[in-house]
């Protein structure tokens, strides 16, 4: 069966973990050569051992800082002669706390990796795809913290939105040079990003945090990437990917089992009704069942 990235060059920041270490593991499984790139040397080794075949190799790279970005570029060509998907992936979840509280400078480096690193792999990355006949991938990890707030960190949640925005912008600047520009809004995924050793069972907390019934992993987001990264999906450009387990379908939660406002209003409707709501009946209910008459 033929492999979706066969014969494709791909970079990968934020490689040495979680949904860039998934990642890497798939697009090399299909066929890529890939490129790690990490602020963490041991790990991103550990990434390439894990490949274990010579089809990747690790550059240190802090994605935050233009000449790294640049030779991080400029190394994928030079070693694999072309650059055809560059995943923008690199992340941490930067300041956090009471907005009142949040210092200038955790601010402001939050956005120098969130934001200024989406750019800055942007930039290097078309610069280079502009010159290939197939044009090129790009594929850049938001959040549903940057659609929603009440999902992450105030800076963490604005870089998001800005990573969703310059995927919007560039998508259509980059389209004529056949350059597609997409973004995945990963939900709460098991990554060192949220796991950081607590004595929670982290697993078991997040499968019961969506309407889905298991815990987001890595590989789920990793094979969106891949997706998006390949040819599978080439009329699409621009666009936001979600993957959260319907946490973002289920919206407000206004009639969410337990939401008090919602059992009111629920309560107050099925009065009107003349029919009113059962003890113990589920929030979520449809009045008009109640009452026998279809609302
Ligand atoms: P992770 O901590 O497992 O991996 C992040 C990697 O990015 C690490 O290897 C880290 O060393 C690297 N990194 C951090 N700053 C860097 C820099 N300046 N330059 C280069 N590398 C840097 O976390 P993850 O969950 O795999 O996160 C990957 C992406 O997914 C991030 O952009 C994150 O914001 C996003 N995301 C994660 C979740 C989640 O629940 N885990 C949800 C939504 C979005």
């Amino acid at each position: 069966m033929t492999r979706v990235l066969e014969d494709k060059v791909a970079i990968v920041t934020g490689g040495a973990s979680g949904i860039g270490r998934a990642s890497v593991l798939s697009f090399v499984e299909q066929g890529a050569r890939v490129v790690v790139a990490d602020l963490d040397a041991q790990r991103g080794q550990e990434t390439v051992e894990l490949v274990g075949s010579g089809r990747a190799f690790f550059q240190a790279c802090d994605v935050s800082k233009e000449a790294d970005v640049r030779a991080l570029v400029e190394r994928a060509v030079h070693e694999f002669g072309r650059l055809d998907c560059m995943f923008n992936n690199a992340g941490m979840p930067g300041a956090v706390g009471p907005v009142v509280d949040i210092e200038v400078d955790a601010w402001d480096r939050t956005f120098a990796v969130l934001v200024r690193g989406v750019f800055l792999g942007i930039k290097h990355a078309a610069r280079v795809m502009q010159a290939n006949d197939t044009g090129g991938v790009i594929v850049n990890t938001a959040s549903i913290a940057g659609l929603h707030a009440g999902a992450g960190p105030i800076a963490y949640s604005a870089c998001k939105s800005a990573v969703i925005s310059m995927t919007r912008s560039a998508a259509v600047e980059l389209a004529p040079h056949r350059i597609r520009v997409n973004a995945l809004c990963p939900g709460l995924i098991l990554t060192p990003l949220l796991d950081r050793g607590q004595e929670t069972d982290l697993a078991s907390v997040l499968a019961r945090a969506q309407p889905w019934p298991e815990v987001g992993t890595a590989e789920h987001i990793a094979q969106a990437a891949l997706f998006l990264a390949s040819e599978q999906s080439r009329f699409m450009t621009g666009e936001t990917l979600v993957l959260d387990g319907g946490i973002t379908a289920r919206g407000p939660g206004v009639f969410a089992e337990g939401n008090a406002a919602g059992r009111a209003i629920a309560n107050s409707i099925s009065k009107s009704l003349r029919a009113p709501l059962p003890d113990g009946a589920p929030v979520g209910f449809d009045p008009g069942s109640i009452s026998g008459q279809k609302s």
